[in-house]
């Protein structure tokens, strides 16, 4: 049997006509020869009544630090109810369809509530039900673990649920339907030039990702990459090709324009951050540990991690904050905030081994008075700390100034014949 998994962000079943356009999807892959199965998000951005963070305030509001294992409990909800009504909407367009809870698809978890990992998937219940030729709906987001405790995977963790069930399935491929056209050099949101990028490698999108480009959760594309899987993001309504992940990105074409490489492919940002500074009078190694144990025990992750003898300086999403305080404050551990803080990251397999790209990356921030608060480096990604208030001259900046906007031509590709061989 030929499966296919589409997954359906929260934009795209928030509304009646939205909805019957995933319909439409649906419909299209089985004319296609192909057993779909559906993931969806909840419905909706935050203020709609059964969206995410609708959900999560709801019990939030009762008591801001109330354990996240409530925190789980609500907000997988949100899923659940979406699945039963992409069902009901299939069923009345004539197509048998079945929901199921993440628990139900068989999502195994370990239990780190907030952000947990898939341990393990068995789709006993999802293959049994393709087999009796009905759509399975599954609730995105959510697993639980060997002892039933309900988890969440984290923003954007339907992304991973559709990738997992691919993986376990033997799918085809896995679509992600979205609200925008498919991955482009930055943002579109924040930035209208941004243009969509036809192919991509994992690796690359997965950089994008871990920097902040919501348009696909980081741990989707490493399942993917793991296990071969192609995957293709593009729009719920609108007609196009999107972009498809794999190995080789631009280097393979069938279908999709050929694009070279760039020094740099895209932009990723990620907002609301707070800087977190922990000044010691002279090193104490058993206080630096404590440090993070602490934080890792409250389930907070931290970014930009820069460790020096004396000081300790790195990021936590600013809604994070108050537990993070309360956690260092516990250990008896001052620190100082700067809250109102991006990052803003340049990604591309193009600038491995190219030197003088973080030259030019600090020369046109510079030239427009951005103020570098903090950097960060991989061999794809070179990662910025700014004032928030400047995310978007930033993003421009370095979208101008590595020419993204621009349909690449071959003159723009140095040494790529080199890498392709
Ligand atoms: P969904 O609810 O479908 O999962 P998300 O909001 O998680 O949708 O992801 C889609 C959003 O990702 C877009 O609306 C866009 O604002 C944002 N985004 C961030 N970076 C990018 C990028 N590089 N390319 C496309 N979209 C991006
Ligand atoms: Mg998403």
């Amino acid at each position: 049997m030929r499966i296919t998994v589409q997954k359906f962000g929260g934009t795209s079943v928030a509304t009646e006509y939205k909805r019957e356009a995933a319909v439409k999807r649906v419909r299209e892959a089985r004319e296609g020869g192909c057993a779909p199965v559906v993931v969806v998000s909840a419905m909706g951005r935050a203020g709609e009544p059964y969206a995410t963070d609708t959900l999560k305030s709801l019990v939030e509001d009762i008591f801001p630090r109330v354990p996240l294992r409530e925190l789980d409990l609500v907000m997988s909800c949100g899923e659940i109810i979406s699945a039963a009504v992409m069902a009901a909407t299939l069923h009345r367009a004539g197509i048998a369809a079945r929901s199921f809870t993440g628990l139900q698809a068989g999502l195994v978890t370990d239990g780190c509530y907030g952000q947990a990992q898939v341990v393990s998937c068995d789709p006993l219940l999802l293959r049994q039900c393709l087999r009796e030729g009905e759509v399975a709906v599954v609730a995105g987001f959510q697993g639980a673990t060997p002892g039933g405790e309900i988890n969440t995977l984290g923003r954007g963790g339907s992304d991973t649920t559709a990738v997992i069930l691919g993986a376990a399935l033997g799918a085809e491929q896995v679509e992600i339907y979205t609200d925008v056209n498919g991955i482009s050099t930055a943002d579109p949101r924040l930035l209208e030039e941004a243009r969509v990028i036809p192919r991509l490698t994992y690796s690359e999108v997965c950089q994008l990702a871990h920097e902040g480009a919501k348009v696909i959760h980081p741990a989707a594309v490493e399942v993917a990459m793991k296990h071969n899987l192609n995957l293709v993001v593009r729009s719920l309504t609108e007609k196009g090709q999107g972009t498809l992940i794999n190995t080789y990105g631009a280097l393979a074409g069938a279908g999709y324009a050929a694009q070279p490489y760039n020094v740099v492919t895209g932009i990723a940002h990620a907002a609301d951050v707070a800087q977190i500074l922990i000044e010691f009078k002279q090193p104490d190694p058993d206080r630096e540990m404590l440090i993070f144990e602490c934080l890792a025990r409250a389930g907070i992750s931290i970014d930009l991690i820069s460790v020096f003898p004396t000081l300790k300086i790195f990021t936590i999403k600013e809604e994070m904050l108050p537990r993070a305080e309360a956690a260092l404050k516990e250990q008896g551990i001052d620190c100082r905030v700067e809250k109102g803080c991006a990052k803003v990251s340049v990604v591309g397999m193009g600038m491995r081994g190219i030197p003088g790209v973080m030259a030019r990356v600090v020369r046109a921030l510079n030239e427009q008075g951005i103020t570098i608060l903090q950097t960060a480096d991989s061999n794809i990604s070179i990662s910025l700390l700014i004032p928030q208030d400047d995310l978007v001259k930033a993003i421009k900046t370095l979208h101008d100034h590595f020419n993204l906007g621009a349909a690449a031509s071959p003159a723009a590709a140095p040494a790529f014949s080199a890498a392709a061989t």
